[in-house]
């Protein structure tokens, strides 16, 4: 049930002069991985899903699925199955026929398509739950059914589009814990859409980010985190500190000082950032000494806004740390933490 994936040159130009929907996409999904597609609204995502899925012709590029061109195959014999923001249940059937239509419409006998639909109900947790109607169910189990139906197709590769971004968090939360237990029982070969950087990091092997029509960077989250090509990507990803200044052997001078690189970086002018999750109070040595100028919590977590000479340095603390607005603090900027993307001529 698992396919290898491959987009090549993907371009999608809506109309004469409007920029492309999407531009040149070059993106591998091997057999049995989740890549994430990431990117804000209207950069190019569902475009992506659709131009797989036969929903939508490309205006350039390829879609090949096992090594076969999909070019003029229509959606039904794509051997894809895509999962929406919203469910789209028939209202009028069970969840079990729900998930039985696809087995109906090829053909296959009532019993043995309701048999098999209540397996895939028992795999996304409904077992039980066939006989209630779509408004019977909670938006969560009404998703669930979706996915069941999804799978039932034995699709060689899943498409998912923002699947859970209707959901509340903790529904969310769950969705995501299915998904993990989905992919480790079947291995299903995942293309999954999202605007949410915790959800790609969730869910997903590779991260591939998208901004407006082009790709950007792909990569495991870590990565990404650790060294975004762009300031963008940094953005995206949940990245606040941007400092301007210029590379010289290896160290990075702004008003924050001289702080040295953990790798060769090109001399030059560069923007330095940092996580603010890897920024920590300074407990003897301070790479950097500033006053506090905001504190917000996530949880127990306080985020701090540090002025230092008139940059703004962002830090998630550890629970108890205790720092008010106003307080004079050292901080610590782990040297592996740090990175510098360069300044693009132009
Ligand atoms: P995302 O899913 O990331 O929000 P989309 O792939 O839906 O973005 O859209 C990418 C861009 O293409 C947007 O600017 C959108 O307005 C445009 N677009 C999408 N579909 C059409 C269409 N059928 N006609 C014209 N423009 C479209
Ligand atoms: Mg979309």
């Amino acid at each position: 049930m698992s396919g290898e994936l491959r987009l090549t040159g993907l371009t999608r130009v809506h109309g004469r002069g409007r920029p492309p929907a999407l531009d040149g996409l070059d993106l591998a999904v091997p057999a049995g991985s989740c890549v994430a597609v990431l990117g804000p609204s209207g950069s190019g995502k569902s475009t992506v899903l659709r131009l797989t899925a036969g929903l939508d012709e490309p205006t350039r590029g390829s879609v090949h699925l096992d090594g076969r061109d999909l070019a003029g195959v229509p959606p039904e014999r794509r051997g894809v199955a895509m999962v929406f923001q919203r469910p789209l249940l028939f209202p009028h059937l069970s969840a079990r026929d729900n998930v039985a239509y696809a087995d109906r419409v090829r053909g296959a006998p009532r019993r043995r398509a309701r048999a098999r639909a209540a397996e895939f109900l028992d795999l996304v947790g409904l077992a039980g739950l066939g006989d209630r109607a779509p408004r019977e169910l909670s938006s969560g189990q009404e998703q669930r059914v979706a996915l069941a139906r999804a799978l039932a197709a034995e699709p060689r590769v899943l498409l998912l589009d923002e699947p859970f971004s209707a959901l509340d968090a903790p529904l969310r939360e769950e969705m995501h814990e299915l998904l993990v237990d989905l992919r480790a029982r079947l291995a299903p070969t995942v293309l999954l859409v999202t605007h949410d950087p915790a959800e790609a990091a969730a869910l997903a092997d590779t991260v591939a980010v998208l901004e407006a029509g082009r790709l950007q960077q792909h990569g495991p989250v870590a990565e990404l985190h650790a060294r975004p090509a762009s300031l963008s990507v940094s953005r995206l990803l949940g990245g606040r500190t941007e400092v301007p200044g210029q590379v010289r052997a290896g160290v990075h001078h702004s008003p924050l000082g001289a702080l040295a690189l953990p790798g060769p970086v090109a001399d030059g002018p560069g923007v330095l950032v940092v996580r603010p999750e890897a920024v920590a109070l300074a407990a003897g040595h301070a790479d950097v000494t500033g006053t506090v100028v905001r504190v917000r919590y996530r949880g127990l977590r306080p985020l701090v806004t540090v002025d230092a000479g008139g940059v703004a340095v962002h830090a998630e603390l550890t629970p108890g740390d205790d720092v008010v607005a106003g307080a004079v603090v050292g901080l610590r900027l782990p040297v592996a933490a740090r990175h510098v993307v360069p300044v693009r001529p132009g």
